[in-house]
């Protein structure tokens, strides 16, 4: 067993039981451990601190999976830490009208660098640590006895693992290989998902509690869902009564999705429209042609990638988001997103107020919106909370 020791007065983070540890913390290492193998952390003067997984080439060097110096860190470690995270997902998610849902959410569920979700009887997984790779075999067989799935693909094609040293790797890892599209239900709506290719792990399951929303407020409306992807929005809208929904989205494939997504749940493609275009541009298409909408979401993708995009990130959303604001008739509703980890919700919330008061109309905070609480959020890892969104009116 490897012991790692901190420089002087490194130890604070992990006395707060945040999980990460950066190569700068780190006093020296004798014999580095291969990728992903599990250390002893230990601060300056020899204390215990953890248990975590050693990353060779990653600036988190070390990602802590239990803090406590008795725990071993074996198979039987995975097995109570998913377990105990299935156990929550049985209480928030009501199951009998939802068959998709984060299953294990990486730090915030103990197991740093592992994504589990669950598809119906599918499983996909992103292993995005050295630590988490090093026991996929583990973690997989766990997944399997416990969830008894169809199939367990693997969707860790993503570029974060090459900080970790990891190549992207996607494929199946246990049982039957996925059909191209898996058929799911979110609050009693019905939706394909492209779990091999699509987005994220095939679906934004992060947006279910915030589409159920916008039921309430559907009926009889004229909505525009701009950055749409395979038509979550839409659906919930539209089966609850809306007149007509246009979805705006630069990808084609995500528009063909959305509309055999509105077809499975019956909708008439008399009642949308699809708009294959850059939101940026549109909204200005709209203002010149003077339309009006009772309800506009913008759900647009991660704008600040990293601490130094936060500034031109900033300047985005207030530019879709004043450009939207003046789009709305009066008593208009705006669901407005923000998914960039690096954007706060205070600052999120102060782009928002600078774009209504640019507007030059009064609008109103209706509710806070986060991510659904199977994207958990450890107190000891405020990264974790990365989605916030506001509902306005516009008054
Ligand atoms: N609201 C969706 C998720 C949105 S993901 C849901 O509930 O499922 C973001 C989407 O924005 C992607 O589909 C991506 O293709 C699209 N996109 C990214 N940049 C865009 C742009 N500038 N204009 C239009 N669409 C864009």
């Amino acid at each position: 067993m490897t012991i790692i020791k901190l420089k002087k007065n490194r130890q604070r983070s992990l006395e707060r039981k945040h999980p990460w540890v950066f190569s700068g913390a780190i006093d020296s290492i004798k014999d580095p451990p291969q990728n992903g193998v599990t250390v002893k952390v230990v601060s300056a003067d020899g204390k215990f601190l953890g248990w975590g997984a050693y990353s060779i080439k990653s600036q988190i060097s070390i990602r802590i999976w239990s803090f406590d110096e008795n725990e071993k860190i074996d198979t039987e470690y995975f097995k109570r830490q998913i377990e105990q995270a299935i156990e929550l997902r049985t209480q928030i998610i009501d199951t009998t009208n939802s068959n998709a849902y984060r299953l294990i959410n990486a730090e915030s569920d103990g197991l740093p660098g592992l994504i589990v979700d669950k598809y119906n009887d599918y499983i996909v997984c992103q292993f995005l640590s050295a630590g988490a790779e090093f026991w996929k075999q583990e973690v997989v067989k766990l997944l399997s006895s416990l969830l008894n799935p169809t199939g367990i693909y693997e969707r860790s094609d993503v570029e974060v693992r090459e900080k970790e040293g990891l190549l992207p790797v996607s494929g199946a890892l246990f049982g039957n290989e996925p059909p191209d599209l898996i058929e799911i239900i979110e609050n009693g709506n019905q939706f394909f998902v492209d779990i091999k290719k699509g987005h994220k792990t095939g679906f934004y399951l992060d947006q279910r509690d915030n589409r159920k929303l916008l039921e309430r407020f559907s009926q009889g409306k004229e909505i525009l869902n701009c950055f749409s992807f395979s038509g979550g929005f839409s659906v919930y809208a539209l089966k609850s009564g809306a007149d007509k929904v246009i979805n705006v989205d630069s990808s084609i494939d995500a528009l063909e999705l959305a509309e055999k997504n509105l077809a499975l749940n019956g909708i008439s493609s008399a009642a949308y429209e699809n708009i294959n275009d850059d939101v940026f541009k549109y909204l200005r298409k709209l203002r010149d042609a003077n339309k009006q909408f009772d309800i506009i979401i913008l759900d647009p993708p991660k704008f600040a990638e990293s601490v130094s995009q936060i500034e031109k990130a900033s300047r985005g959303y207030k530019d879709i988001n004043l450009l939207a604001i003046k789009l709305l008739r009066k008593g208009g509703m705006l669901f407005t997103f923000s998914c960039s980890g690096h954007i706060t919700t205070e600052l999120f919330n102060k782009i928002i107020a600078d774009a209504a008061l640019d507007s030059g109309r009064n609008v109103n905070i209706v509710k806070y919106l986060t991510q659904s609480p199977d994207h958990t959020v450890s107190t000891n890892f405020p990264e974790g909370l990365y989605l916030k969104g506001l509902i306005c009116r516009v008054i």
